[in-house]
């Protein structure tokens, strides 16, 4: 096999775990990351099913199993803080929850010896040839590789290069979340406590053995106008919706105010034809996002990176072939995730649900961990030395 370089943008979870395998298969990858650093901290996000082999046979497992978040059953509790019902953790904890930032680390610290990183830095054009790709980035200089990676998640700047503006694929579904870091303020020990009112849901998580809590304020809204890259701006959308609510939203409030950590986002699906143009292909949340509500994307982007990396190992990098196949063992799995997603922003404002629907979302919970089983295949015979 010829040496293939590979540029991934996006050093999150999908582009890490993509430079593990491309390694391992005999591949040189680049990353380039926008971000300054890896980001530390954010939300929990947790792994499904095949995900845990991925991590198994990356040897990562055991370690990612340290960083366990322990998260217990959470209470629902009304207007003035009073428990009327308990969600078991079966349905928002997975087989295994971390905080996204602990993963993010750990991969990143999985691949650095083996991958260049280039962090603070962002592609700016792709120009294909019958022999490669010359990109062109914000501040290094122009490089040729032979294969282009799109791991840049939602929003991917890779997918509007290679396949057109983001309104042709995201699909936006009516929720809005922000999610900030604060003190555990009310001694919750492994649990969180959740609110629900008529379209609006508030909740707090303990994080980090109990030292540190995540809070996350959602809203139902169609499209919303606002700047992305102001933070000010998106804080006065979420207070002014959940102004004069009850519970701990007054505080919640004020500590968002103050949040140096602070996330908001549509929640989102990208739905496209094809993950693939020429030599350029998308990985994770930026080809085929299914949305928080899905509660696999963290999985989907591990088991896009094994099978993707696996294919173009497969086929000697060809990649004409390898993305084929690449698509072909990742459709149905995503496509069932997608329609997961759905259904779960549909009910995602269930004014405060009875202990019976919530048992019966938990009931549902473990057998929604093994949907439609992706395959994943040995690849390991046809890695190529590096
Ligand atoms: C609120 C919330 C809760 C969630 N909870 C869960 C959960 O419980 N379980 C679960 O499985 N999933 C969950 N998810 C989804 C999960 O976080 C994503 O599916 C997963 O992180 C996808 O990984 P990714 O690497 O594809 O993309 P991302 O994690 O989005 O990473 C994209 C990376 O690309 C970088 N980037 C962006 N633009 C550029 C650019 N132009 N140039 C260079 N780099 C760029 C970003 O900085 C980032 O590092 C949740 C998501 C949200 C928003």
């Amino acid at each position: 096999m010829m040496t293939k370089n590979v540029l991934i943008s996006g050093a999150s979870v999908a582009g890490p775990a993509l430079a593990y395998w491309l390694h391992r298969h005999g591949f040189h990858p680049t990353v380039v990351e926008r971000a300054d650093t890896i980001r530390p901290g954010g939300y929990a996000v947790d792994f499904r099913g095949e995900a845990l082999d991925v991590l198994d046979r990356m040897g990562l497992l055991d370690g990612i199993r340290a960083l366990d978040t322990e998260m217990g059953d959470a209470t629902m509790v009304d207007a003035e803080g009073r428990p009327y019902a308990t969600l078991p953790s079966a349905v928002f904890a997975g087989d295994l929850e971390v905080l996204k930032g602990d993963l993010t680390r750990m991969l990143y610290e999985a691949t650095r010896g083996t991958t260049e990183y280039l962090f603070g830095d962002s592609v700016t054009g792709l120009t294909e040839d019958p022999d490669g790709v010359l990109v062109t980035f914000g501040h290094a200089p122009p490089r040729r590789f032979d294969l282009v990676v799109g791991a840049d998640g939602l929003h991917s700047r890779t997918r509007a290069l290679a396949f057109g503006p983001e309104q042709r694929y995201v699909r936006h579904l009516g929720i809005y979340t922000a999610i900030f870091s604060l003190d555990n303020y009310l001694g919750l020990r492994n649990t969180g406590q959740l609110y629900a009112a008529g379209g609006l849901a508030a909740n707090m998580f303990t994080a980090r053995a109990n030292t540190e809590a995540r809070a996350a304020l959602h809203f139902a809204a169609e499209d919303l106008e606002y700047d992305r890259r102001d933070p000010a701006q998106q804080k006065r959308i979420v207070a002014e919706r959940f102004a004069g609510e009850g519970w701990e939203v007054p505080r919640l409030l004020e500590e968002m105010a103050a949040a140096s950590d602070f996330f908001f986002d549509a929640n989102a699906q990208v739905e496209m034809d094809r993950w693939s143009e020429g030599r350029v292909v998308l990985l994770g949340d930026a080809g085929y996002c299914a949305g928080p509500t899905s509660g696999r994307g963290t999985s989907q982007a591990l088991i896009g990176a094994y099978v993707l990396a696996g294919e173009l190992a497969a086929s000697g990098g060809d990649h004409t072939t390898a993305f084929a196949a690449y698509e072909r063992e990742m459709r149905g799995y995503v496509t069932e995730h997608q329609a997961l997603g759905r259904e779960g922003a549909e009910r995602f404002f269930m004014p405060a649900p009875t202990q019976e629907v919530l048992d019966l979302l938990a009931a549902g919970a473990p057998e929604n961990t093994r949907t439609e089983p992706v395959r994943l295949r040995d690849y390991s015979a046809t890695a190529a030395s590096s």
